[in-house]
């Protein structure tokens, strides 16, 4: 019989998880609201019924693997840090608390690092040895390959290109420095942009701000050009620094590139 595993992703709005086989056979899929601002108890109680509905699906399982936002010491699968994306999520043991609760092996890393070895897999990665992988969703993350080995950096930071300065002395981000990559072109950064300029809080979330663009709402419109000119211009500098094969790029934002795919790109 194949083997059978629970695969997590935890993001600062939702945490999804999937039955996979050990061929990458995907059995089912099922998600849960993060509800982040509850704190860390919260997001646990929301991340073990999901795992609990998924294991109620699947039967036994053999191992739990996790993805989650923050910087991931994946040797002890410790929180090493996290912003206020995750509230109360730094310094959480979280690998020790699967597998007491579990009682099968868990295995920890940061949610981009854990995407791109997915890619690698099975995805757009599988022909490429050198990759630069970007999430855009609550926050921006992001995770490099070189020579098809995932680079971790000295303390499990390596690839956080949402806390590169874009804008000096720009937007307060919650990682205590201003003008972060995050605050510019994240899903959450979109929607603030838009409400900030039409001087509102008509929308929530960046769907509802795609909704607006394709309606052709004007201030909408602006928000995702400039979306586009400043992703451009990291991708432009990462290029520099990595020259790698392939830039892919994930996260929640991706459900909404027919939109912001067409628009013009400043430095295509
Ligand atoms: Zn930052």
């Amino acid at each position: 019989m194949k083997k059978k595993v629970i695969g997590i992703d935890i993001g600062g709005t939702k945490i999804l998880g999937g039955i996979v086989e050990e061929d990458g056979t995907l059995l089912g899929i099922k998600q849960v609201d993060t509800q982040a601002e509850k704190g860390r108890e919260f997001i646990l109680s929301n991340l073990f019924k999901l795992i609990d509905d998924l294991i109620a699906e699947a039967g036994k399982v053999d191992a739990i693997g996790v993805g989650s936002a923050g910087k991931i010491d994946c040797e002890k699968g410790i929180v090493v840090y996290a912003t206020d994306n995750l509230p109360g999520w730094m310094g959480l043991a979280l690998k020790d608390v699967l597998e007491d609760r579990y009682k099968v092996e868990v295995a920890v890393d940061n949610d981009v690092n854990a995407a791109v070895l997915g890619e690698m897999w099975l995805g757009a990665g599988r022909s490429y040895r050198n990759i630069m992988m970007m999430t855009i969703g609550t926050g921006v993350g992001g995770a490099i390959v070189i020579d098809g080995k995932l680079i971790r950096g000295s303390h499990w930071s390596a690839g956080e290109i949402g806390h590169m300065i874009l804008i000096p002395r720009g937007r307060q981000c919650n990682c205590g420095r201003q003008g972060c990559l995050e605050q510019y072109v994240s899903g959450t950064a979109l929607y603030k942009r838009y409400n900030e300029i039409s001087n509102s809080l008509k929308i929530k979330n960046a769907k509802q701000l795609f909704e607006l663009y394709k309606h052709g709402d004007e201030i909408a419109r602006k928000v995702i050009d400039d979306f586009v000119e400043l992703l451009s211009i990291s991708i432009m500098s990462i290029r520099n620094i990595l020259d790698p094969e392939v830039f892919i790029i994930g996260g929640g934002i991706i459900e909404s590139k027919a939109m912001f795919g067409a628009a013009k790109l400043p430095f295509a």
